[in-house]
């Protein structure tokens, strides 16, 4: 290793899932000091060229001289990221023990990754010195083509799109070549101003006193719980605080789950403000992403609406962060990095010094702790905005009553004096298909998934079994393979009681809403038209209708089957079903008649059920807080899960007993298992898993810290795969 008279090793952290960074030498022509972490550099690896990330630069290297190479081009005159954003990276990859490269490339978007440029810049050209003096000479000779581009640039620089579509290219072309013209760039049009066209309704008390108090912690890190009951008006809380930071001269991130972020939240937003929102979000092409990214960089677009990845987004001045629906299971991201984007939510904001709003009507267990042990500050909207007032919820009990396809005999005697009273009634089940067993009662056999342990879900409009666990299908057989006897489909999915409603109610008009009938853009917005115009008297369906969408002529809602979750095998599945239940039953009847909820159960008795009924989410929320307190788990213990999967059994459980054999000598972390996953073949792959349980971070760290290094040495058949999850939000 040569003396360095300066810095001059690039630490370079690469896309690659090892857990190390790799070193460079500065671009050809470029000093070390000219480099800054945070920005992207063109390296090679091995004979191909790699994108990677400056993550330092040091004075020393362990590579010997002859083997170090050169990067071969810097691709950012600037970091990508705002410092403080940059340092949540940095810290979530230890955090979340993920490798660096792959953290810093999934927190951009994809075009960014394979090199496009961090500013959004217009391509044009303009007469170059020479070109001046020629051109204002006489007696040149040129074409009319040639004339109309050089009076256009005698203008003013001429941005390249426009040269082709004037089909100006060759005449370009001939005046670049005597180096008459030269390109530059021009920084991109701002996306356009939102119209700003309606005004906000005068706040109830509570929204103002909740307006206030975040409006008073503008310019520090204050965590600020707001919990609002469904229609209380926390959106209208989110936009008048926005208002004050654009005013400020700063910008806003807002965190929506995915499904939320329909055209009339934006619309909402946009009609409002008077400067360029954007939005980040999965149905958008890699080409809108980049724009929306780059303008939120710039500046240009000073708030930014995007689901979880879009916490990454850097923002030159951002004044609040705020969380929708923050109980919202999507925020965590399942494979790869697995990062929650509320829980980075809160980390950015520490790091800017600036508040963080996380609003739910239904907060998670965690987030409710963390308000009690005034980590968090709470607010409230106890009601709604300007209407009835709560609905009556009930308990049917499936063991005193018939139940006819699903449906018990009072909940049918409820949709029809409601129907008869010309209210909308809401049918909710989580469960798509027709039914979901198909069962021989010759022989008993039920139809297996062959791929995965489940059964088939009964599909009886397209008369096939479908797998919903990997998606196989397969004709729906006449008889049972087995015997030959009749089979019958057993239970209720979204399918069989739309039959069953059709029939019981005839002259109710229905509309469905599941995945298998809203597939493209723009179907749920039609179905939900129907409702909203009144067309649709009775709306049946799964989990998408908790979310984003209201149903204001909605007088009753019926849960069918609460079961499901109150003995689900993870340990959130009951938190889960209390805020479907709260959220589905809250975005109905905001008029001005009062709604009745029904919920259908065989164990009315369950006190979880019980506290929810008669105390509301909240009396749930304290009661399934104890029993998480008595069980140790979160938030009354730290998790990790260290999960793998393959097509041959044996490996999975010979790896994951090598791992727990390499487990270090620290104390505070109890390992758990191998234990099989909840089901524990999927998609033709055995899945299990080593839980980590700690009483507090600090210790489940240490040990994370000291043990992957082990594990990542350890040898395993390729088609074997493992990844590490902190924070799980599903253990089973
Ligand atoms: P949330 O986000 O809590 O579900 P929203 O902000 O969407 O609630 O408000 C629910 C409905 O109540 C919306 O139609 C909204 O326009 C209306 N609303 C909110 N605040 C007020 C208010 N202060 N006065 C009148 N209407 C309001
Ligand atoms: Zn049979
Ligand atoms: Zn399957």
């Amino acid at each position: 290793v040569t003396a360095p008279t300066s810095p001059h090793i690039l630490k370079v952290a690469l896309d690659t899932p090892l857990r190390r960074t790799f070193d460079y030498l500065p671009p050809p022509g470029v000093a070390g000091r000219g480099v800054q972490p945070g920005m992207r550099v063109a390296v090679p690896l091995g004979r191909r060229r790699a994108i990677g990330f400056v993550v330092g630069v040091a004075d020393t290297t362990e590579v010997p001289p002859a083997r170090l190479k050169a990067a071969i081009e810097l691709l950012d005159p600037e970091p990508l990221w705002d410092a403080q954003c940059f340092d949540l990276l940095l810290w979530a990859a230890d955090y979340y023990q993920h490798p660096l490269g792959e953290v810093l490339a999934a927190s951009i978007p994809a075009a960014l990754r394979r090199g496009a440029p961090a500013v959004h810049a217009l391509a044009a050209w303009q007469l170059s010195a020479t070109g001046l003096e020629q051109l204002t000479g006489t007696g040149l000779r040129l074409g009319p083509r040639q004339r109309e581009l050089v009076e256009r640039l005698r203008n003013g620089p001429v941005v390249a799109a426009e040269v082709s579509a004037a089909q100006l290219g060759p005449a370009l072309r001939s005046l670049a070549r005597r180096g008459w013209v030269e390109p530059l760039e021009l920084p991109a049009p701002a996306p356009a101003a939102g119209s700003a066209t309606t005004r906000a309704p005068p706040l109830t008390a509570a929204q103002r006193l909740a307006c206030d108090a975040i409006a008073g912690s503008l310019g520090g890190f204050t965590p600020w719980l707001l919990h609002g009951v469904t229609g209380s008006g926390k959106t209208e809380v989110y936009l008048d605080v926005i208002e004050r930071v654009l005013a400020a001269g700063q910008g806003a991130l807002v965190l929506v789950p995915e499904i939320a972020l329909t055209p009339q939240l934006v619309g909402r937003f946009r009609g409002r403000l008077p400067v360029p929102v954007v939005t980040l979000h999965s149905s958008m092409t890699d080409a809108e992403r980049l724009e929306a990214w780059q303008a939120a960089r710039s500046g240009a677009a000073p708030v930014v609406i995007g689901t979880r990845s879009a916490v990454f987004t850097p923002l030159p001045a951002p004044g609040v962060i705020l969380v929708d629906e923050e109980h919202d299971a999507s925020y965590k991201q399942q494979d790869g990095f697995r990062y929650s984007a509320r829980d980075l939510a809160v980390a950015r904001a520490a790091r800017h010094r600036i508040p963080v709003v996380l609003g739910s009507a239904t907060p998670s267990l965690e987030s409710l702790a963390n308000a009690t042990e005034t980590r968090y500050r709470k607010l409230l909207l106890p009601e709604r905005a300007g209407s009835a007032g709560k609905p009556r919820v009930g308990v049917v009990d499936l063991r005193l009553h018939a139940a006819r396809d699903g449906l018990a005999q009072p909940v049918i005697a409820a949709i029809e004096r409601h129907l008869a009273d010309r209210g909308q009634v809401l049918v909710y089940l989580n469960r798509r298909g027709y039914a979901p067993t198909l069962f021989c009662s010759g022989c008993g056999w039920i139809a297996p998934c062959p791929a995965c342990d489940a059964r088939m879900t009964v599909h009886m409009a397209r008369a096939r079994l479908v797998c919903h666990h990997c998606g196989a299908d397969a004709p729906l057989p006449f008889g049972c393979p087995k015997c030959g006897s009749e089979v019958s489909a057993v239970g209720q999915g979204t399918e069989r009681v739309e039959q069953a409603l059709a029939e019981l109610f005839p002259q109710a008009p229905l509309v469905r809403v599941d995945r298998d009938v809203i597939r493209r853009r723009g179907d749920i917005e039609r179905a939900l038209e129907e409702v909203a115009s009144g067309r649709a008297r009775i709306l049946l369906g799964t989990q998408m209708l908790t979310k984003g969408h209201d149903y204001p002529d909605v007088t009753l809602v019926a849960v069918l089957n609460a079961d499901q979750g109150l003995f689900g095998a993870d340990f959130r599945a009951s938190e889960r079903l209390a805020q479907q239940i709260v959220q589905v039953a809250g975005r109905a009847g905001r008029g001005h008649r009062p709604g009745e909820v029904l919920i259908q159960s065989a164990y009315p008795e369950n006190p979880l059920l019980v506290s929810l009924v008669t105390e509301g989410y909240e009396g749930f929320a304290l009661r399934a807080l104890a029993e998480r307190r008595d069980a140790a788990w979160p938030p009354y213990s730290r998790l990790a899960l260290l999960r793998a999967d393959s097509p041959e059994r044996g490996e999975v459980y010979a790896f994951l007993r090598a791992a727990a054999a390499a487990a270090p000598d620290l104390g505070g972390v109890r390992l758990l298992g191998p234990a099989p996953a909840s089901m524990e073949r999927r998609a033709g792959r055995y899945r299990a898993q080593l839980l980590l349980e700690a009483s507090t971070r600090p210790p489940l760290k240490r040990w994370l810290e000291a043990w992957l290094p082990q594990v990542e040495q350890l040898k395993h058949p390729r088609q074997l795969r493992w990844s590490v999850d902190v924070d799980p939000i599903e253990v089973d």
